[in-house]
């Protein structure tokens, strides 16, 4: 095999307006600010990844991304890009958390190494090119007749499933919202919510016991990440299937949040676990514990979701596909990737790699730090 190192890594932070500000139980977001990491080998070829720092969520700020960037890319500088698994366990001994910058730099060895090959990601990753994936569409937590009016439009663009966000405190005024959106969109469309942590132990179980007969797929994070003991008491108790999204961070959480029974489900995302290789390794702690996942994203570029839904054609228990983020963008700055069709099925094509870059005059609008 030809010897080939990291020859060069550049670092953009950038910035994306959203159409209009994403509203969760934790605060609105009105722009993606994310940081982009292109990983260039000895020969020239470069792999791209993104990430999104929610800070409501990592504790990460797209300033933070940059710092620690800048000392993951001089210490992965000279090292043979296929070495991804040293590479991450570097970057974990490196940095304690910020899972957000680690995704940016695992998305872009990953995009390298397998355009390196030739393959498509899904491919690299021994996925499935059949497996069938439709994106939900999110629905911002607001007043409720807001919330329906956005339901019944989302309803009417086709959408095959909406998730809706709730998580107010004190319960009763989200479960008046769920009433009047699943009457408003019928007995049919599917519905999934998410209080992200909102509800106290209380307010969760009288909330999901009052809307057990809403239809509701699953509810992801009804109480504060990290009480399992709450979290496990509530799982015991629920109609409605409870999915571990904040709780799940890496596969350590994953273990920890099966083995104590304090989830039905995971929500897995890239920017949470430090990208594919630890994301790779909750999947199979969820496949190992017969326990179906879904894919979610925080405000990701295309860029960042496509490689997120070739990794999602690498497991068959991954059931639910939450591959939103880009359409709430006010534009679109990624070249080649995924398509959303217009039943909102989602496909990647076979270009080696996950197939998309940024287009190099978005790029140019924001300062870019080079290391060699
Ligand atoms: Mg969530």
């Amino acid at each position: 095999m030809k010897a080939t190192k990291i020859h060069k890594i550049e670092i953009t932070p950038t910035q994306i307006k959203l159409h209009e500000p994403f509203v969760i139980s934790k605060g609105a977001l009105t722009h993606a600010r994310n940081t982009v990491v292109k990983i260039y080998n000895s020969d020239g070829i470069y792999g791209v990844g993104e990430c999104c720092p929610y800070r409501s969520i990592h504790g990460e700020t797209q300033t933070g991304t940059i710092a620690f960037a800048k000392d993951l890319a001089e210490a992965l500088i000279g090292a043979d890009p296929r070495e991804i698994h040293k590479h991450v366990a570097l970057m974990d001994r490196m940095i304690v958390g910020n899972a957000s910058v680690k995704c940016a730099f695992d998305m872009a060895l990953y995009d390298l190494v397998a355009k390196m090959d030739g393959l498509p990601l899904y491919a690299f990753l021994k996925g499935d090119r059949d497996k069938i994936i439709y994106t939900d569409n999110t629905v911002s937590l607001l007043d409720k007749e807001k919330m329906v009016e956005k339901a019944i439009i989302f309803k009417e663009m086709g959408f095959p499933v909406l998730k809706i966000k709730l998580g107010e405190r004190g319960y009763t005024r989200d479960v008046e919202r769920m009433e009047a959106i699943r009457s408003a969109v019928g007995e049919d469309l599917p519905l999934r919510i998410d209080a992200n942590q909102g509800w106290n132990y209380l307010d969760a179980k009288r909330a999901l016991y009052s809307m057990k007969d809403l239809n509701l797929e699953h509810c992801e994070e009804p109480i504060m990440a990290g009480n399992t003991v709450d979290q496990a008491r509530l799982t015991a108790d629920s109609f409605i299937p409870i999915m571990a999204d904040e709780s799940v961070f890496s596969h350590k959480d994953a273990y920890k949040v099966l083995s104590q029974h304090a989830a039905h489900l995971i929500n897995i995302k890239l920017g949470k676990s430090g990208g594919i290789c630890n994301s790779m390794k909750i999947a199979a702690i969820a496949q190992a514990a017969d326990v179906y996942c879904q894919t979610g994203s925080f405000s990701e570029s295309r860029l960042g979701i496509t490689a997120l839904v070739h990794f999602d054609m690498a497991w068959d228990h991954i059931l639910y596909h939450d591959l939103d983020s880009p359409l709430m963008l006010s534009e679109d700055p990624v070249i080649g990737g995924m398509t959303y069709h217009k039943d909102w099925q989602v496909t990647v094509d076979d270009t080696p790699g996950h197939g998309a870059d940024f287009d190099p005059a978005f790029l140019k609008r924001f300062e870019t730090l080079e290391i060699k």
